[in-house]
């Protein structure tokens, strides 16, 4: 569900430029071949069990799963020659058998005074996701990529209309989060060192489209370290277009994260357009699985709605939207709508939103409009096409 819908305009600072672009004649993403090779294993894709199984193969103890964990998870060390406590003879091996380099930074770029960083990866095949880190006040979050493009043809989105390259493996998603971790570690954002608080799935792709690797990925960040990151699962939010076996499935999973449901209208016949897997999923089955997510999790659903000029935000459409929401564990998020490039979506007036979220609260529905200084990044689908002319 890339999120950047509702991504205002921002003045980036490119940080870095790659230092070992892609050749020119090979395009940055092919849209041909969607059958890619699996991306090398990786140290991040395996559960503690495997890890330890794994060990034999690289020639060393089962123990030394765990002190490596220790490593990667718990001091976020990806380098194996920084990893002093294993023996030196063994890591050459280690790297290429277990650290494969699976995330090349391509580019990254910063906004908002240093807080906003967006990273653009090259993966091992050349496919391109993206993910942001924003630093706020109060938390840090870091927006991630599940997939390369995506498959859900969501005609206002730009990454829609690139279509599904393939699925991201664990390691490649776990990936970047640890190197979102290590950058407020490390004090690379303005506000010296912190953590990183929240995780949201609203990068590039449908993550419940790819739901085993995302529940091994929400493994990975929220199981104590050294199994995994240690990070609240409450402070994580997966969206979804609303795959309904796969929301009852996630409720099942006994991970209190948080559902965003990416609705965008409150009727059938609009959300069939708008939102094409409503053609399969009716708006009603979506959000009769969203109250069962809420009822088992206790976690309240988040409701994005991307404002669409004349399309989606008719004063009407708000008090159809309040009669279904109303007195329900909800909160709407209303994201103007970031138009792509030759696209007739555009944001909505001022007022017609003014309006939207009135007769909203009318019903007694929460609801936040993203922030128009563009620091609220967390929020719905959105329309990166990842390109290597982005930014
Ligand atoms: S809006 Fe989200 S689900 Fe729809 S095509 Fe874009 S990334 Fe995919």
């Amino acid at each position: 569900m890339m999120r950047h819908s509702g991504e205002p305009v921002r003045h980036w600072t490119v940080m870095s430029q790659p230092d070992s672009p892609p050749s020119p004649t090979r395009p940055l993403l092919d849209f041909a071949s969607p059958r890619r090779g699996k991306p090398p294993r990786h140290f991040a894709d395996l559960s503690m069990a495997d890890r330890r199984a794994a060990m034999a193969g690289v020639g060393l103890p089962a123990y030394r799963a765990k002190q490596l964990s220790v490593q990667y998870f718990g001091r976020l060390e990806t380098d194996v020659a920084e990893m002093t406590d294993v023996p030196a003879k063994v890591r050459s091996s280690l790297a290429s058998d277990l650290f494969p380099d699976l995330l090349h930074p391509l580019r990254t770029l910063a906004a908002d005074a240093g807080t906003t960083i967006k990273t653009l990866w090259r993966l091992h095949d050349g496919a391109l996701v993206e993910s942001v880190l924003m630093r706020y006040p109060d938390r840090a979050t870091v927006c991630i990529s599940s997939q390369a493009g995506c498959g859900m043809a969501c005609p206002f989105c730009a990454t829609g209309q690139q279509g599904l390259t393939r699925n991201l493996s664990t390691a490649e998603i776990v990936g970047q989060v640890v190197d979102a971790a290590r950058a407020m570690r490390d004090g690379a954002v303005p506000g010296g060192p912190g953590r990183v608080s929240n995780v949201v799935f609203m990068g590039m792709g449908e993550p419940l489209a790819n739901y085993k690797t995302v529940v091994d990925v929400l493994h990975r960040i929220a199981d104590p370290a050294p199994d995994g990151l240690g990070m609240s699962a409450r402070g994580i939010t997966v969206s979804t277009v609303g795959l309904v076996p796969r929301i009852d499935q996630l409720a099942q999973e006994g991970l209190p994260v948080t559902l965003a449901v990416s609705l965008h209208a409150p009727d059938d016949e609009l959300r069939d357009e708008l939102v094409p897997i409503n053609t399969r999923w009716k708006v009603g089955e979506v959000l009769e699985a969203a109250w069962n997510y809420a009822a088992v999790t206790k976690r309240r659903i988040s409701i994005e709605y991307a404002m669409i000029k004349d399309i989606n935000d008719q004063a009407w459409r708000a008090d159809m939207l309040g009669r279904l929401l109303a007195g329900h564990l909800v909160h709407v998020n209303l994201i103007p709508l970031n138009p792509t490039p030759g696209s007739k979506w555009t944001a909505s007036r001022p007022e017609d939103e003014r309006e939207f979220v009135r007769r909203l609260q009318a019903h007694g529905v929460a609801v936040t409009v993203r922030d128009t200084r563009g620091r609220e990044i967390d929020g719905a689908c959105g329309q990166l096409a990842a390109t290597g002319t982005d930014g």
